[in-house]
């Protein structure tokens, strides 16, 4: 079953007869168990899986209006409901369908509980299917809305968001289904896009960073930048107001570039169009280096170019092996700071949006100032200060600081998610 296409998984299950199935840790024995005897082969490769980390729990659906294969990951919940947006990618594997939710699902554990969120982690994942154009909006519309459902029948052990290929649009059509979501329009009452929080979140890790190297603040330093996107773009401005000396960006669109040099009229920025595999911005003689276009870019090919002396992005997992690329960067003298901690804002920005929502929000803004001690400056020194100590990467550092982290219980509702899974299991949710 790990190595076929989705469509096998769906396959199993309309056998079976049902449309929703899980996997599911059993709280007593600690093992991993399947809905259908068809998942079986699952659990198998899931027990041995590094990606597995304990995860509480797997949950698939068939969507009743769109047909495809919606999936939920729910990792430690201790700490809360599990939170994490929901991707919309295609697959070749189940296997890489379900790797995907559970390495996203525990690096949203991660970010919520350096981030001071009482949330566990958590990822949805939608697979996409062939030979359906997705850029209809009736098509996406029967997708989301299924997700929608899909959250509702998990009653709330699993809080979803927007993440890569879900838009907003996709956002209020998941919104019309279930009140499990956060991330909604604001033209619903949500939050609205977070790139610029997520651009001043990834700028105080560089101020963090600096700073405990006794490199003083970002003025007259140069910055390299892969990706010149939505965060970048803000990025651009916020650089510019700490009066940076010069701003080196690539893109793999002449658009965006074009863009923001009309933005910055006179502006120190030098920009340029690469190719999607050229890595050459990351090996620029400057101060601090920012991916923030996709994963996996901090590898050994890049990782010995690197001369900036800090390396601190808004892209989700720029560690291509996250102990190996750690230490790496520890070797070569680049002060890491890990994805997790510094480009949190996107969901600070939603995470307590059913409280309702405005300008300036001084929760929010918290994380953006020096002394609170789960913001992005205090925590990343306390990351920096312990790997000093300990010889440990940054990265692994951060990790386990994020582990003690997640141990800790929801002051009022600890173990709710748990509570739902067993009533899911034991209501035989897979069975409606
Ligand atoms: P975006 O899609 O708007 O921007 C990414 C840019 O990178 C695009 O302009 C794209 O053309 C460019 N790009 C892709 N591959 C490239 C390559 N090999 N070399 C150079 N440029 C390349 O995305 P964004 O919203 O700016 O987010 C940037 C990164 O940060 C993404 O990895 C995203 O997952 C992550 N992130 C974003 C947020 C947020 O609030 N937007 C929050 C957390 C994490």
């Amino acid at each position: 079953m790990w190595t076929l296409p989705p469509t096998a998984m769906m396959q199993a299950m309309r056998d079976a007869g049902v449309r929703r199935a899980y996997l599911v840790t059993n709280p007593d024995s600690g093992k991993l168990e399947a809905s259908l005897p068809a998942l079986e082969p699952l659990v198998e490769t899931l027990k041995e899986h590094p990606d597995y980390f304990a995860h509480q729990g797997c949950f698939f659906e068939i969507g009743e209006e769109s047909g495809h294969l919606l999936s939920a990951a729910v990792h430690q919940t201790t700490r809360g409901q599990a939170a994490g947006g929901v991707r919309f990618w295609r697959y070749e594997t189940v296997g890489e369908f379900i790797r995907d939710g559970l390495r996203l699902g525990r690096g949203m554990g991660q970010k919520n509980a350096l981030a001071g969120l009482w949330w566990g982690g958590g990822k949805g994942v939608i697979a996409r299917q062939d030979g359906v154009d997705h850029k209809d909006p009736e098509v996406r519309a029967k997708i989301y809305r299924d997700y929608g459902r899909f959250m509702t029948g998990l009653r709330g052990c699993y809080i979803t968001a927007e993440d890569v290929g879900t838009t907003p649009p996709d956002m209020a059509n998941i919104f019309v289904a279930t009140r499990h979501t956060t991330c909604i329009p604001e033209a619903v009452g949500g939050s609205g896009n977070p790139s610029k929080l997520t651009a001043c979140g990834v700028v105080v890790g560089m101020e963090s960073a600096l700073d405990h190297l006794g490199l003083g603040s970002l003025e007259g330093k140069t910055i390299a930048m892969q990706g010149l996107g939505n965060v970048s773009r803000f990025m651009v401005a916020e650089l510019l107001e700490r009066k940076v000396a010069k701003i080196i960006g690539a893109d793999i669109e002449q658009g965006v570039i074009d863009e923001l040099l009309a933005a910055h009229p006179g502006a120190p920025l030098e920009f340029r169009v690469v190719d999607l595999d050229d890595m050459s911005i990351l090996a620029e003689d400057v101060d601090v280096v920012a991916p923030n276009a996709t994963g996996a870019t901090l590898n050994p090919k890049t990782i010995p170019t690197i001369k900036a002396k800090v390396a601190c992005g808004a892209a989700n997992n720029q560690l291509e092996l996250s102990e190996r690329d750690g230490r790496a960067l520890r070797d070569a003298g680049v002060l890491y700071v890990p994805d997790f901690l510094t480009n949190r804002m996107g969901i600070v920005n939603c995470a307590n949006e059913q409280y309702g929502a405005f300008d300036g929000d001084p929760a929010i803004q918290a994380h953006l100032e020096r002394e609170p001690e789960h913001g992005i400056f205090a925590r990343a020194q306390a990351v920096f200060a312990r790997a000093e100590k300990s010889g440990l990467s940054t990265a692994e550092e951060a990790e386990a600081l994020a582990e003690e982290l997640m141990a800790q219980p929801h002051p009022l509702w600890p173990e709710r998610s748990q509570q739902i899974i067993n009533f899911l299991v034991s209501s035989q949710w897979d069975r409606a």
